[in-house]
C-alpha cells in the first residue's frame, strides 16, 4: 500500500491559478475577457534541434522517454525540469499597446 496519489489536488492548484483574473504580462494592466482590447500570445521554445537526440518531431512523451536515461544520471532533476529545458510553451497575455510594441521586437531585451 501506500500508493495513494494526491492529484486531484494538484490539477486543482493549476486550474485555480488558470482562472485568476489576466493582467498585462508588460505593463501589469488588468485585462478583461470579452472586451477585444489584448492579445494572448503562445510562445513555443524548443532547445537546439541540431542537438543530437533531440528530434522536435517527436511528441512530448517520446521526448520524456528519450531524456529518461538522462535522468537516471542527473541528481536532483526531475523529468520534469529536464523536460522544460529542451520545450517550453509559455502563454503571455499582452494589452494592445504594450503588444503593437512588442510585436514589431519580440527579442529585445
Ligand atoms: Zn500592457
Amino acid at each position: 500500500m501506500g500508493m495513494s496519489g494526491n492529484d486531484d489536488d494538484y490539477e486543482r492548484e493549476e486550474t485555480f491559478e488558470d482562472d485568476l483574473y489576466l493582467v498585462c504580462h508588460r505593463c501589469g494592466k488588468e485585462l478583461e475577457p470579452g472586451k477585444g482590447d489584448w492579445y494572448q500570445v503562445s510562445i513555443k521554445a524548443v532547445a537546439d534541434p541540431d542537438v543530437p537526440g533531440i528530434d522536435t518531431d517527436m511528441s512530448l512523451y517520446d521526448i520524456s522517454r528519450e531524456i529518461g536515461d538522462i535522468v537516471e544520471s542527473v541528481k536532483g532533476a526531475t523529468e520534469r525540469e529536464l523536460l522544460d529545458d529542451v520545450y517550453r510553451n509559455v502563454t503571455l497575455h499582452l494589452c494592445r499597446p504594450c503588444f503593437r510594441e512588442w510585436i514589431e521586437d519580440p527579442a529585445r531585451r
